[in-house]
């Protein structure tokens, strides 16, 4: 785990050390113009500007200005700009490139010539699990193809061991995994605790379910985390057992797994920072500048703060205190500290979990899956988190706090249950306005939406599930259920303005993948999943820019290339506006700029 978090520091200081050589290359840039602006033998220290930089008022100069490439602004009111000028962090002008370079190209300013590519607004991460980016350096991806080899089981192991070897694990010392996708394992051939205990007898062993609600455990790992033939399932909760007999044979999920989840190894306070660096990269990478924390613990939240307190964030981070921790949280951060931002990082909102997901057979709907339950109950439709009442209770006591509010709904029987927990709430007043998200939303019916547009509730939709699951899906909930998941088109066309995420690490960050996804609909297997529920790629931008912004109350502050936003950009290698769909998925983070300043430059 030492060897880990090192390897971070050293991840994070090369790209460090390229941020400064970059940095040397421009100062070296800047005097090279200081010093042909100033004349040979003239002192550099007092540059005379020439006559088009000096009609630059004080304090109208811009730090940079960007020219020379598409600039796509996610602004309708200016959609086309050529040229965007940066000062003290924030957006100065958006324009012509002559009108710029007169009002605000001074001695000092740095030019940029994109050519050619493309510059956008940062990308806003509508829902994921940052908490999560601290500790996947530290542990083995067995993701399923192309992200992962994650195929059938025997890939799953030799990922595993492949990392128990090269981190020389020690005997003893539980090894996590992270990205287990039991719907593509052939011929239904599931992972389970024996296959863990032959390969791996000397270590605890976790492979966490692609849902993150659950995970398989070796017979190690299920003793140190007191799970047995005695412990009884909870509600809400799976823990399936070995055919025939009362032992757990590996998989546990949702309210089962919690307790688990909540009990695994954290990066120590020493390894703090470094994770924090390292785990940000990640989203900086994938030109990403404000991670979102969609289900805080008590415990990750304390984390998160102490390395916003040592000066660890790169970028932002927004943390949705979990329902079940909310006591807590709330004891130590009152409600009046939320919503405003202390060294890069921000509390949002609470966060509710209702259902499961549809892949894992735990989203809760109004039919039975057609594939009968994760244990193989009949007639099986999943399962609330809670019942109707605890629900209406929980979405109250948040609705009274004044906060905005995430709930995590897959299924359409969860769908419904929110709908009547938020009107409980409200009681028939809807004057104040109220930020709530469905988080996944995924199989939302379309006699649900005109409740969305009356409540004005905003779904964040999940369209990469069009390629994963596609066949899960359909599978378990039939084509016509399956081809409608994620419905954009119709939200939009309804009026709704949908986020879209990848609730990382469930998926990986790739923003352009996601675009792809929701723009293409395409599965794994080649076929278009409801090709009428495609959008173009602008909407799939605003779901991950400005609307995404919105859903963080932050549309003043960032989202699109305005005068007085924040100087969060991207510049990608191409224009996924113009290039072929197909091909948006090619499309390459160059460098990533938070507040002005470069986090990421590609080698
Ligand atoms: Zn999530």
């Amino acid at each position: 785990m030492t060897g880990t978090g090192l390897g971070c520091n050293a991840r994070y200081s090369t790209v460090a050390a390229r941020i400064v050589i970059h940095r040397v290359k421009l100062l070296t840039a800047m005097a090279c113009i200081a010093v042909a602006v100033a004349g040979c033998g003239r002192k550099a220290e007092s540059p005379v500007a020439d006559s088009a930089t000096a009609a630059v008022a004080a304090g109208q100069a811009a730090d940079t200005i960007y020219v020379g490439g598409d600039v796509v602004t996610v602004n309708d009111k200016q959609p086309a700009a050529e040229a965007v000028a940066v000062k003290d962090g924030e957006i100065l002008a958006v324009g012509s490139r002559a009108e710029l370079e007169a009002a605000h190209k001074g001695a000092s300013t740095t030019m940029v010539d994109l050519a050619g590519k493309a510059l956008l607004p940062a990308f806003i991460d509508a829902h994921g699990h940052y908490i999560n980016a601290l500790s996947v350096a530290s542990q083995a991806k067995v993701y399923a193809p192309p992200a992962g080899p994650g195929k059938d089981v025997p890939s799953i192991l030799a990922a595993i061991e492949r990392f128990r070897a090269e981190h020389e694990v020690p005997q003893g010392e539980l090894i996590q995994a992270y990205g287990y996708d039991d719907t593509v394992m052939p011929d239904g051939r599931l992972l389970n605790r024996d296959d863990l205990d032959q390969a791996f007898p000397d270590n605890p062993v976790i492979v966490g379910h692609v849902s993150m609600h659950g995970a398989v455990l070796n017979s190690a790992a299920l003793k140190k985390y007191g799970i047995s033939a005695q412990t009884e399932t909870p509600p809400g909760g799976i823990i399936v057992r070995k055919p025939g007999t009362n032992e757990p044979y590996g998989l546990i999920m949702e309210m089962a797994y919690l307790p688990v989840y909540g009990n695994l190894p954290k990066p120590t306070r020493e390894q703090e920072a470094a994770a924090t660096r390292a785990g940000q990269l990640l989203y900086a990478e994938a030109g990403i500048t404000l991670a979102h924390e969609g289900a805080t613990h008590a415990d990750d939240l304390e984390v998160i703060q102490r390395a916003a307190a040592a000066g660890a964030n790169i970028i932002d981070v927004v943390a949705y205190p979990f329902m079940t921790d909310l006591d807590r949280i709330v004891a130590a951060n009152p409600v009046s500290s939320w919503g405003k931002y202390d060294r890069r990082l921000k509390i949002g909102g609470v966060k509710i979990t209702a259902d499961g997901s549809p892949q894992g057979k735990t989203a809760y709907f109004t039919t039975p899956y057609l594939t009968g339950g994760p244990s193989g109950e009949k007639n099986w439709r999943g399962e609330p988190t809670m019942p109707q009442d605890a629900l209406n209770q929980l979405v109250k006591r948040v609705y009274g706090m004044n906060v905005p509010m995430l709930l995590h709904i897959n299924g359409d029987a969860t769908i419904d249950m929110f709908l009547k927990a938020y009107e409980f709430a409200r009681a028939g007043d809807y004057s104040r306005p109220w930020n709530v998200t469905t988080i996944h939303t995924q199989f939302l019916r379309k006699d649900q939406i005109p409740k969305f547009v009356q409540y004005r509730i905003r779904p964040s939709f999940y369209t990469l599930h069009t390629f994963y699951f596609a066949t899960a899906h359909r599978n378990n909930r039939g084509p016509e259920q399956a081809a409608y998941i994620s419905p954009m088109r119709d939200a939009i066309d309804a009026g709704l303005r949908p986020t879209n995420h990848t609730d990382f690490y469930v998926a990986p960050l790739d923003q352009m993948f996601m675009l792809w996804s929701a723009v293409n609909r395409m599965s794994r297997e080649g076929e278009v999943v409801g090709p009428d529920q495609r959008i173009t790629p602008l909407e799939a931008l605003k779901a991950q820019t400005i609307w995404a912004a919105q859903q963080y109350d932050e549309q003043d502050r960032r989202g699109s290339l305005e005068p007085g936003k924040i100087a969060d950009l991207v510049i990608l290698d191409r224009n996924p506006l113009k290039v072929e769909p197909m091909s948006i998925r090619e499309i390459k983070v160059l460098e990533t700029v938070k507040e002005g300043r470069t986090i990421y430059k590609a080698k």
